[in-house]
């Protein structure tokens, strides 16, 4: 087989040999070889009459051959490959030559196979590179086209495709030899309805379809199609997918009946290339929908720039007009005279106008002038004024809008009324201030390359609608610049003047008028000043408060010349204490303050604040009467690790200064780290005394009792507040009072002490252990006096407690009455309408002016401790104390003395008459429960007391 194989060129020449064989073999008279490929039957070889023996076609039919015929099936497999037919007796050798031709020709069919499937292979791959290759359609279908015919009969070839939005189909390409009408690429076809075409029908059903020309005419007819105008004998059509897998069209192949008809292999064949036919379409259908995308975008975006630059331009315009317009109203502000303003906007109009020749023109109608305060020109000399004439500066007068000529208009002919040489191309606009026409501004060109257009006379025109007002402004400026300088004659008279006046202004605004010493404001200055050189490595310095005692009483007692007299007095004696170096100045009211420098160390300090307090024990002769005024004064020396601004050092020197006073005052004190410590102490004390006075049974009344001197009878109780601190153990008021009274607390403690001892007193009261001659004293902040609600107040409780109101006393001291004299006697007034009554306590500490007495009506008097405890060493207490007694008996006022320790002073007070004693030598301060009431009915036997 194999040898046959390579011998022979083709199966004619295989059967031809075979043929030889035979004959040689003899018995044969004729003999044929058929072969089939393809559903056809071909004759390869023949011998003697062959052409009556039956064809392969017959043959393989089983149609019965003549009388003498015989036929040899050549049999590859299942397939008939071919029939060997003869006349006459086959010889031995036959079976033999039919295997060895049956062999030939199964070689042959499957070479045939193989090429058959190489071309197809390679084909499918040029389909798929076809998209690539070809973008367009139109380039790419005829080549699909092409490829198709190398696969097949494929003369009668078309595509159909649906449109994007699947509503119609169109005949991108259509190859048919019989179609005398080919629809045309742009054509469009429905996809629905009666009357569609083969195409349509297939893409409804989306499966490929193979029809005769019998069936096309039975569809057409079933279901209303179109029938195709050349009816063929087949017909094809296999649906295009995309990768999607969506239907994009349909591929179609015909035959007539000339042409072999459809085998299977072909329609297996045709259906595969069509899903290779779809892909490549889609790919370029989509190319071309990106094409179009791209282009629509780029042609938007074309759009957007061509808007965007033509807003840029017209930006740029205004932006250059608004610009325009800010240099002008700078040139209407900076320019000293109307020409320097009107050449300063011929240079500008330059910038934007071929202006190198210009004319400001203005009309005065009262004297029917036209004047040129300004023009620039290459030819024309300078013009003068002139009686409105022909000319074209009159023309835009009269007109009153722009006037714009070129050499092709109006322009030839113009130099007879101009005069000169004329100009090539003018322009002029009016110009205006509101609606009054000023003048004119022209340009004129003698350039022939240069003629102005419609543009320029914009420019011009917003140029001129602006320096309208300008030009007024300039020109009334003009005007006056004589006034000013007349003006400016007088001012400076004026300001010599003034500069004396202002010199004692300011003399004024840092100094008191009434010790001519500087004031607070100027001392302030000086104090940074000193603390930024001592900062910056300079000297230390001290800063000096002196406040004035009892100053507020001078003034309320003698008068304000007094008060006057005594501070001029008081500057006169602190300057004598100072270096001349040293800086004094009156804060206000009753305060001084000293800027000592080169200060280093705190003895030297002492020194000076000694030397002040003691120029103040002398005596000050006011209105003929001699008052003595002490000082309290605090001091502090500027250090650089505590301190970090100058006005902390004032204040600390006024906390030391009140220091100085809560110690009694007349004296100093020296600000120091013990001070700073207590301050914050005092802060820390003031919240925990908030707290306290929240909170039940921190604050606890202490009752101390006095007796009558005569009998030892219990006469009444003082209530003193007692602080049961948590941490702090007992706190006795003098370390907090004097912070309830700063921080504002005092009223609310006192409320809570006067509560707190009427709810003891109706206690006692429901024990049967006070009657009503005994009294109970309450001490009174003068802080009370500001408190209108205080009186109501006292009277809700005194009713709640069921209490006779004359067994309360409310103890006030003399300075609460110096604080507010007016609050304090309406106060108490209406404490009197009450039925309380009022004690004047420590009476002779303060002022003790006896003006007091009259003005305000007191019940009782005490007397301090301080008296009663110099009793046994000073004849000079006794002679107060006696004179206290007096003055109470003449005022019918009861006396209570506190402060009585010993049976000695017990003794004494009591031959003086003295009506009650309170102290310690009958009892200590205790609470309530701690009374003992045996105790205290015992005092009624003085022998007894001890
Ligand atoms: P004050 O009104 O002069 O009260 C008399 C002070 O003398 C009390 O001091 C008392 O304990 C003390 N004392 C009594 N007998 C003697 C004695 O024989 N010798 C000495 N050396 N002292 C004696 P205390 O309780 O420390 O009160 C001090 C000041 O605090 C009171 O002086 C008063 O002004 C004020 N105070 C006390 N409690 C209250 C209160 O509830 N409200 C107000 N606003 N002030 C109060
Ligand atoms: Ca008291
Ligand atoms: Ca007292």
């Amino acid at each position: 087989m194999k040898s046959v194989a390579e011998y022979l060129d083709s199966p004619e020449q295989a059967a031809d040999r075979a043929l030889c064989l035979l004959r040689d073999a003899g018995g044969m008279s004729a003999a044929a070889v058929w072969a089939q490929s393809g559903g056809s039957w071909r004759r390869l070889a023949c011998m003697g009459d062959a052409d009556a023996l039956p064809d392969g076609a017959a043959l393989s039919a089983g149609k019965r051959p003549p009388a003498g015929v015989s036929g040899l099936a050549l049999r590859g497999g299942d397939a008939t490959l071919g029939w060997l037919s003869w006349r006459g007796t086959a010889p031995a050798c036959l079976e033999a030559v039919a295997a060895l031709l049956t062999g030939y020709l199964r070689y042959e069919a499957l070479r045939a196979e193989q090429a058959a499937a190489r071309t197809a292979n390679e084909t499918m791959l040029e389909i798929s590179l076809l998209a690539g290759e070809c973008p367009v359609l139109d380039r790419l279908l005829p080549r699909l086209h092409r490829l198709m015919q190398r696969l097949m009969d494929a003369d009668n070839f078309y595509i159909a495709l649906r449109d994007e939005d699947c509503a119609a189909l169109h005949f991108p390409f259509y190859a048919d030899r019989r179609d005398p009408a080919p629809p045309d690429p742009d054509q469009v076809f429905p996809l629905a309805g009666d009357q569609v075409s083969l195409a349509a029908w297939l893409l409804r059903g989306g499966a490929p379809m193979v029809l005769t020309g019998e069936r096309i005419e039975a569809l057409c007819a079933q279901e209303s199609l179109a029938r195709p105008a050349q009816l063929p004998a087949f017909w094809m059509g296999a649906p295009l997918r995309n990768a999607a897998d969506e239907l994009i069209g349909a591929a179609v192949l015909q035959r007539y009946e000339d042409q072999p008809p459809l085998t299977s292999a072909e329609q297996q064949l045709f259906m595969f290339a069509a899903r290779h036919v779809g892909f490549a379409l889609d790919r370029v259908l989509y190319h071309g929908r990106l094409e179009r995308q791209v282009a629509l975008r780029t042609s938007e975006l074309e759009g957007a720039n061509a808007r965007l630059r033509a807003e840029v331009a017209i930006r740029k315009r205004a932006e250059q007009f608004q610009d325009v317009l800010f240099r002008i109203a700078e040139l209407s502000n900076t320019s000293l005279s109307l020409e320097a303003f009107l050449s300063g906007l011929h240079r500008l109009l330059g910038e934007m106008v071929a202006a190198r020749n210009c004319v400001v023109a203005l009309y005065d109608m009262g004297r029917d002038l036209i004047s040129f305060p300004y023009c620039s020109d290459e030819y024309a000399p300078a013009l003068k004024p002139r009686k409105p004439g022909k000319g074209l500066i009159e023309q835009v007068l009269h007109s009153g809008r722009p006037l714009l000529l070129d050499p092709y208009g109006g322009m030839r002919g113009m130099a007879a009324t101009q005069g000169g040489m004329p100009p090539k191309s003018w322009l002029g606009v009016p110009l205006y201030c509101d609606h009054e026409l000023l003048g004119v501004l022209a340009v004129q060109s003698y350039d022939a390359d240069v003629v102005y257009t419609f543009r320029d006379q914009e420019v011009l025109e917003f140029v001129a609608n602006h320096i309208g007002a300008a030009l007024a402004r300039v020109r009334a400026l003009e005007g006056l610049q004589q006034a000013y300088a007349d003006l400016e004659q007088r001012v400076r008279e004026r300001t010599s003047e003034l500069d004396a006046v202002n010199a004692q202004l300011e003399f004024d605004s840092l100094h008191d008028p009434l010790t001519k010493l500087p004031n607070r404001n100027y001392f302030s200055k000086a104090l940074r000043r000193a603390w930024d050189a001592y900062v910056d490595g300079g000297e230390r310095f001290a800063v000096v408060f002196i406040d004035l005692d009892r100053f507020k009483l001078v003034n309320d007692t003698l008068g304000h010349l007094a008060g006057d007299h005594l501070l001029f007095e008081a500057g006169a004696r602190i300057r004598s204490c100072l270096r001349h170096y040293d800086f004094l100045a009156r804060l206000g009211g009753d305060e001084f303050a000293v800027l000592m420098f080169g200060m280093d160390a705190v003895e030297e300090c002492e020194v000076i604040a000694r030397r002040i307090v003691s120029e103040f024990e002398r005596p000050v002769v006011l209105a003929g009467r001699e008052v003595f005024s002490t000082a309290s004064v605090g001091v502090v020396l500027a250090d650089r690790e505590h301190y970090h601004k100058a006005d902390d050092l004032l204040r600390d020197a006024d906390h030391a200064m009140y220091c100085t006073k809560q110690q009694g005052r007349q004296g100093y004190t020296l600000f120091s780290h013990q001070l700073r410590i207590d301050q914050a102490d005092q802060l820390a004390l003031e919240t925990e005394l908030r707290r306290a006075l929240e909170e039940e049974g921190q604050l606890v009344p202490y009752y101390q009792p006095f007796v009558a001197a005569a009998s030892g009878e219990l006469a009444g109780f003082e209530t003193l507040v007692r602080w049961q601190h948590p941490q702090r153990g007992l706190v006795s008021p003098a370390a907090f009072l004097p912070i309830a009274e700063e921080s504002g607390l005092i009223t609310r403690l006192d409320r809570y002490m006067i509560n707190a001892a009427c709810a003891q007193l109706q206690a006692w009261r429901a024990e049967g252990l006070a009657g009503e001659d005994i009294a109970l004293h309450i001490n009174l902040s003068s802080a009370n006096f500001r408190d209108p609600d205080l009186v109501g107040w006292i009277g809700e409780r005194i009713a709640h407690y069921r209490l006779p109101p004359a067994m309360l006393h409310l103890e006030i001291t003399e300075s609460a009455l110096i604080d507010q004299p007016q609050a304090a006697a309406t106060a108490m007034q209406a404490l009197h309408g009450l039925g309380v009554r009022l004690a004047l306590d420590d009476f002779g500490t303060g002022y003790s002016a006896l003006s007091y007495l009259h003005r305000y009506r007191f019940d009782v008097l005490k007397i301090d401790q301080s008296f009663v405890f110099d009793l046994d060493r000073k004849q000079e207490s006794v002679a107060i104390v006696r004179a206290i007694l007096a003055l109470a008996r003449a005022l019918d006022l009861e006396v209570v003395a506190e402060g009585v320790e010993t049976a000695s002073q017990r003794d004494k007070l009591t031959e003086m008459g003295c009506g009650m004693l309170q102290g310690y030598y009958f009892a200590a301060p205790a609470p309530a429960w701690a009374l003992d009431w045996d105790k205290l009915a015992r005092f009624k036997e003085p022998g007894d007391v001890a």
